[in-house]
């Protein structure tokens, strides 16, 4: 994901130049100007699809820049993830101007430009929110004090200060090369800070998404959020769960899928910001058996690993794993009821999973498959007969070993069974038999006549599988 050794040496060789040519202005409000060659950033990192857009808009006379992360990540000589674009534009204005573009979002509009395979996010310049606009739709607020609607539009300098953090308040212009700084961003970003725009407090208040942001990239880029921004996340974080589910669900992909969980987790940790969006979870953590702690920084771990590798990461396998300590307390409730294992099993996940999208709205499409991987970890155990086979034609199968092989790890389970599993997937057909042969399990239930009714349910089970 990054670029290259020499490049990125030379980027940063050109940064620490600038600096100590330009100590950055105290004021937000006053733009520096860092002239092309005295930064890092040369057109040709933008990708093509970002590059048009600008030149679109520019050329039908509106004002256009990259702008926040893209602009951060290049500056850092890391490829960035996407480009947003800021405009003077609006968004039906941007919207008419090319051929494949979709406003979206109600509270925050913006409009997707398709580029061939890239999605450019283009926003409008957006201003304060004074009295004048008090009522009208494109500024509400909460009576505690969340801006509900962000759609009043403004000039650069005072969408500068409606952005999140300095170092996301940078402005390149491709076509001049040159980096426009509103809020000290650039310092900010040499000293590897992340500092709130304005009012710490007041910001998070207006959107608590804020805080999670924060700590995203404060895992993300390894920087410390400065003491200002940090501390009232600790008496704030509690906004959060004035958030919507659904954006709250959208954000902690963002958290924990982009190579870097097992920071983000901890930070979230420490923020007390984890307890809001899993507070199941965070309960079970503090009647650790020992190895519920273990299993997620396990499970974070192997997300990091598999991302950096580009490998798939499945939603409904990061938040089985999130989950999965509140599901086994729970579990672990209903089975001293003498409830049967999986009666527990399938009580305690459909528990769990209605009370986690109270906070965090996950979608059957995620929820469905994450149950499957839970529900698996009672069948794994069970390969007698033909039970192995038809395990391993599961769909669910892989995901549903892996999470075995966490567990194992975490020291939940003994270890052996996920070995079994990972040699019978190696072997031959003859080899496979062999291992059947020689488990320590009945192929077939004693009592046939007795266990029918049992059989049946398990078939039609099977069906839905
Ligand atoms: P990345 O794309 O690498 O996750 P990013 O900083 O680009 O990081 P985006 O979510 O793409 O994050 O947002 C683009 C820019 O929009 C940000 O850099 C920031 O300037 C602004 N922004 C995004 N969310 C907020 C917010 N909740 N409040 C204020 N400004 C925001
Ligand atoms: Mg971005």
């Amino acid at each position: 994901m990054r670029l290259s050794r020499p490049m990125r040496i030379n980027m940063l060789k050109k940064f620490a130049k600038f600096f100590s040519k330009n100590p950055s202005p105290a004021v937000a409000s006053d733009p520096h100007i860092v002239p092309s060659g005295d930064h890092p950033i040369s057109a040709r990192h933008i990708t093509s699809g970002a590059k048009k857009v600008v030149e679109q808009l520019v050329s039908d006379g509106y004002e256009a820049y990259l702008v926040g992360g893209c602009v951060r990540d290049l500056l850092l000589g890391m490829h960035p993830k996407d480009y947003d674009v800021a405009t003077d534009a609006t968004p039906e204005q941007v919207s008419k101007l090319f051929r494949r573009a979709r406003i979206v979002g109600r509270r925050f509009q913006i409009v997707h430009v398709r580029m061939g395979p890239e999605i450019i996010e283009v926003t409008t310049f957006r201003a304060h929110h004074s009295a004048e606009h008090k009522g009208k739709d494109q500024s509400r607020r909460s009576s505690k004090g969340m801006l509900l609607r962000d759609n009043i539009f403004g000039s650069i300098a005072e969408d500068a200060c409606r952005r999140d953090f300095t170092m996301n308040a940078l402005y390149y212009h491709p076509q001049d090369n040159s980096v426009f700084d509103y809020a000290n961003g650039l310092r900010d970003i040499q000293q590897r800070l992340i500092r709130v725009i304005g009012n710490a407090g007041e910001r998070y208040r207006e959107d608590p998404v804020r805080m999670l942001r924060a700590v995203r990239f404060a895992a993300k880029l390894g920087f410390r959020i400065e003491d200002g921004s940090a501390q009232p996340i600790h008496k704030m974080n509690q906004l959060l769960a004035d958030i919507p589910p659904a954006r709250l669900f959208d954000e902690i992909l963002k958290l924990f899928m982009h190579g870097h969980a097992l920071a983000t987790f901890h930070l979230l940790r420490e923020y007390g910001l984890f307890r809001l969006l899993f507070p199941a979870t965070e309960e079970a953590l503090a009647h650790d058996p020992g190895y519920y702690l273990e299993f997620l920084e396990q499970a974070m771990t192997n997300t990091d690993k598999r991302i950096r590798a580009d490998k798939r990461v499945t939603p409904a396998f990061l938040l089985g794993a999130l989950l999965w300590p509140a599901v086994q307390e729970m579990r672990k409730k209903f089975e001293r009821d003498n409830s049967s294992p999986v009666y527990s099993l399938q009580q305690a996940a459909g528990e769990i999973i209605h009370r986690a999208c109270q906070r965090v709205a996950i979608p059957r499409r995620f929820s469905m498959p994450m149950r499957e991987i839970w529900e698996l970890q009672l069948r794994l155990p069970r390969r007698a007969g033909t039970q192995a086979q038809r395990l391993l034609e599961h769909p669910r199968f892989r995901a549903g070993y892996d999470f075995l092989l966490l567990r194992e790890d975490a020291g939940e389970l003994e270890p052996g069974l996920g070995e079994w599993w990972t040699r019978f997937q190696d072997v031959d057909e003859h080899k496979r038999q062999e291992m059947i042969g020689s488990l320590d399990q009945p192929r077939e239930p004693r009592s046939k006549r007795r266990r029918r009714p049992r059989r049946a349910a398990a078939d039609k089970q099977e069906q839905h599988d």
